[in-house]
């Protein structure tokens, strides 16, 4: 580059104004210029690309794949990890459906399936059993898994767990448990580490939420703080439950009903699992 612009200015102008090979010298000189010397050696050898010397240059372009080659591990290891999870938790019978019998609900899947590139919280409710709500969250999951591969490096670092299943009688188990005392440490750190995995992993499938009453103030406290923190970081949730979110009015403690529900209603998709409409 340097001996272009030696070679330009060293050339004759013309006499009236600018010639041509000043206007393109000035226009070099004013283009930023590389760097003085190779980022990693330092030395003279003749510059090459992306701040390197010539020699530097396919090491570092090595270093690269070497490192995108680690990445790609780590990430396929937590996409397994996170399906191995799923498969602990999610019974055969739901891991197995089977997306052509005649009892799944296929008319449901296929609006779920138009949303579920948009926002990432999904309330799926029927009053009736057998509507595939537990299915399709569970197909949902691993949707969600396979697109947010990308990140699951990030799930590595953040020492989140990538998925966490639970059952809507077990979180609230979960939250009562927590602050009885005279049960002991263990059952009570128990308790809070699962309070804890709900609020923080990547993607929480709440099913069956109020399968228990919830109005008592520690599950009401519980699923308030999971809420509260999943909403401010933007975590993917979804819910299955007997009804739509604004009947968890009936079901919630006071203290956090109205709180709860506008987060809810701010963020979810709701889906009728009774209306058959497609
Ligand atoms: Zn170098």
């Amino acid at each position: 580059m340097n001996t272009i612009i030696e070679h330009l200015t060293k050339s004759e102008p013309t006499k009236r104004g600018m010639s041509s090979l000043d206007k393109l010298s000035a226009i070099i000189d004013s283009m930023p210029s590389g760097p003085e010397a190779c980022i990693s050696c330092n030395g003279d050898n003749p510059w090459y690309g992306d701040g390197y010397c010539e020699t530097c240059y396919p090491k570092s372009q090595q270093g690269i794949a070497e490192k995108n080659r680690r990445d790609s591990e780590i990430w396929k290891d937590s996409i397994e990890s996170a399906h191995a999870i799923l498969a602990r938790i999610v019974s055969p019978e739901i891991r197995e459906t089977d997306r052509n019998h005649p009892e799944f609900n296929a008319s449901c899947y296929a609006r779920v399936k138009q949303a579920w590139e948009g926002p990432e919280w999904m309330w799926f409710h029927s009053k009736l059993s057998g509507r595939s709500k537990t299915r399709i969250a569970y197909l949902y999951a691993l949707h969600w898994i396979a697109q947010h591969g990308q990140q699951a490096i990030r799930w590595r670092e953040t020492g989140c767990e990538p998925v966490v299943w639970l059952d809507g009688d077990r979180f609230s188990e979960a939250c009562r448990l927590r602050h009885q005392f005279s049960l002991g440490q263990s059952i009570q750190s128990h308790a809070h580490d699962l309070i804890e995995a709900a609020k923080n992993c990547h993607l929480l499938v709440l099913d069956d939420l109020t399968k228990r009453k919830m109005a008592t103030e520690s599950v009401s406290d519980g699923f308030w703080e999971v809420i509260k923190l999943r909403h401010e970081w933007k975590r993917a949730t979804i819910f299955t439950d007997n009804g739509p979110i604004e009947g968890l009015a009936e079901v919630l403690h006071d203290k956090h009903a109205p709180y709860i529900i506008r987060r809810l209603a701010e963020r979810c998709i709701e889906f009728d699992f009774d209306n058959q409409a497609a």
